[in-house]
C-alpha cells in the first residue's frame, strides 16, 4: 500500500535489474491493453506488467458488447463512438474476430415501446442513431425471438460484438508482434511512485506509468476508490450452446428490464411508468438488479446475463435462484429450449453511483485509470484516447 501523503518516495532504483521504457502499463485487461496500444502507436516503448499468467478479469468475463447505445447522449456517447471506431481499427489490424451487429431493444409492452420512441426522438441528430422497427422487421433481424406480444423494437446500428475470450489474447499477441510492446505476466506490482514500479524486489523505470488494475486498484491506491463511495459489483453470467448449428440471434438482444439499467433512458418521460410496473410485477428482479443481455459469438455460443450485487466482498457462491430468474425472463423473449447452458461464472467490476470512470494522478507521471461501471469494453479505447490527449495526467 502506498502512503499518498509521503513526500519522499521510499523506493530506490535497484542496480541489479533495470528496464527502461517510455511507459509502463500495470494490468493487461482491456483498459491496460487500450493504453498500451495507443501509446505504442505514438511510438512509445511500452512495458505491460500483469499479475496473472494471462488476463482473467472482467475483460474476459463479459458479453463482448461494444455498446455505445447504452451511453447518455452527449460526451459519453461521443467517447463510446470514438472508442468503437478505434476498436474497429485495432480489430481489423490484428485480424481478431468481431461483427458489427448492432442491437435490438425488444418491447413487449406499450410503455416500453413508448420509452424507446422517446429515446429515438432525443437521438435523432446522432450519427448512426437508433430507429423504431416493427415486430416483423425485428423478427426478420432476429428469427429466434418470440413474436407473440412483441409491440416493436429499437434497432441501433452502432454496436460491435467481440468474443472477450479471444480478444484479450489476440490483442496481446498483436501488440507484442506488431508494435513491440513488452508483456511480463505473473508480475504483481506492489508499489508505484513517479517513474518507478516495483514488483517485489524488482524495479522498473519509465517516464510515465498507467495503472489499469480493474476492481483492485484499492490494493495500490485505496484512497482513490473506497473513500469516495466506490463499491464492487458481482455479476452472475452463463454461456449457452444452441442445439442447431444454424441458430443465429443477429444483433445483440435485450428487453424491457434493460431500460431501467442504463442511464441513457433517464430523460425519457415514460420511464417512470415502466419502473413502477416492474416494481409491482417483478420485484425480485429489481431487488437483484437483474436485466437481460444476450450476445452471440463467432462459434455460435451465446453469452447470457446478468445480475448485480453490490458490496466490498462477497460470498464465493453463485445463487441458482438468480440464474433461474435470469433464464425465466430471457424465455419471455428468446425461447430457452433452443439452447443448453454449458458454463456459469461470476464477474466483478468497481461501481460508483454516478461517475462512469476515474482518471487520477496520485504522483506526477502516474495515472490511475478505472472504469466505474459495466461499460469498460465499450469505453476502453475512447477512454485511453481521452487520457493520452488530455491534461488529466500530471
Ligand atoms: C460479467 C461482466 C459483463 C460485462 N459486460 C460488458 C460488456 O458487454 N460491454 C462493456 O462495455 N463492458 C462490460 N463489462 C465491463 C467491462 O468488462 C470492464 O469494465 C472492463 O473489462 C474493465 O477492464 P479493466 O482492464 O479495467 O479490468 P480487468 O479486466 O479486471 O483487468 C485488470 C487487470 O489488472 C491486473 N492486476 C490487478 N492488480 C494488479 C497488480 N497489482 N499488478 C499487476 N496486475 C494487476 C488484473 O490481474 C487484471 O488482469 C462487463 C463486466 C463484467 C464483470
Amino acid at each position: 500500500m502506498i502512503d499518498l501523503n509521503s513526500s519522499s518516495p521510499s523506493l530506490s532504483i535497484s542496480p541489479s535489474r533495470q528496464f527502461l521504457f517510455d511507459a509502463i502499463v500495470v494490468g493487461a485487461g482491456i483498459i491496460g491493453l487500450a493504453h498500451a496500444a495507443l501509446l505504442a502507436r505514438q511510438g512509445k516503448r511500452v512495458l505491460v506488467l500483469e499479475r496473472e499468467q494471462r488476463a482473467i478479469g472482467a475483460s474476459v468475463r463479459n458479453f463482448g458488447m461494444i455498446w455505445p447505445i447504452g451511453q447518455p447522449l452527449g460526451p459519453m456517447r461521443d467517447m463510446a463512438m470514438r472508442s468503437r471506431d478505434l476498436w474497429k481499427e485495432i480489430l481489423d489490424e490484428s485480424g481478431t474476430w468481431y461483427e458489427a451487429k448492432g442491437s435490438l431493444h425488444l418491447a413487449y409492452a406499450d410503455d416500453e415501446l413508448e420509452v424507446l420512441r422517446e429515446f429515438v426522438d432525443l437521438a435523432q441528430e446522432e450519427p448512426e442513431g437508433p430507429a423504431i422497427v416493427s415486430p416483423e422487421e425485428a423478427s426478420r433481424m432476429s428469427p429466434p425471438i418470440r413474436q407473440e406480444g412483441l409491440r416493436g423494437a429499437m434497432y441501433s446500428p452502432s454496436e460491435l460484438c467481440v468474443d472477450p475470450r479471444l480478444t484479450a489474447s489476440s490483442l496481446t499477441r498483436h501488440l507484442s508482434e506488431r508494435w513491440d510492446v513488452t508483456f511480463r505476466f505473473g508480475m504483481s506490482v506492489t508499489d508505484i511512485r513517479s517513474g518507478i514500479v516495483k514488483v517485489g524486489s524488482e524495479v522498473f523505470e519509465a517516464d510515465e506509468v498507467f495503472v489499469c488494475v480493474g476492481p483492485t486498484p484499492g490494493d495500490l491506491f485505496p484512497e482513490l476508490l473506497w473513500d469516495r463511495g466506490v463499491k464492487l459489483c458481482k455479476l452472475q453470467m452463463m454461456r449457452a450452446r444452441p442445439k442447431s448449428p444454424n441458430y443465429r440471434i443477429g444483433p445483440h438482444l435485450c428487453a424491457g428490464l434493460t431500460l431501467l439499467h442504463y442511464n441513457n433512458f433517464e430523460p425519457c418521460p415514460s420511464l417512470s411508468w415502466v419502473r413502477d410496473r416492474f416494481a409491482s410485477e417483478l420485484p425480485e428482479y429489481l431487488e437483484n438488479h437483474i436485466h437481460l443481455l444476450v450476445s452471440q459469438h463467432g462459434d455460435g455460443a451465446l453469452t447470457i446475463g446478468d445480475s448485480h450485487e453490490y458490496g466490498r466482498s462477497f460470498a464465493p457462491f453463485s445463487d441458482d435462484r438468480i440464474d433461474q430468474l435470469i433464464l425465466d425472463y430471457l424465455d419471455t423473449f428468446l425461447p430457452c429450449e433452443e439452447f443448453e447452458i454449458v458454463q456459469r461464472w461470476q464477474g466483478f467490476y468497481p461501481k460508483h453511483p454516478t461517475e462512469s470512470f476515474l482518471v487520477e494522478s496520485p504522483f506526477p507521471g502516474v495515472t490511475v485509470v478505472n472504469v466505474l461501471s459495466g461499460i469498460g469494453m465499450t469505453l476502453s479505447f475512447g477512454l485511453a484516447d481521452h487520457v493520452l490527449k488530455s491534461e488529466v495526467r500530471a
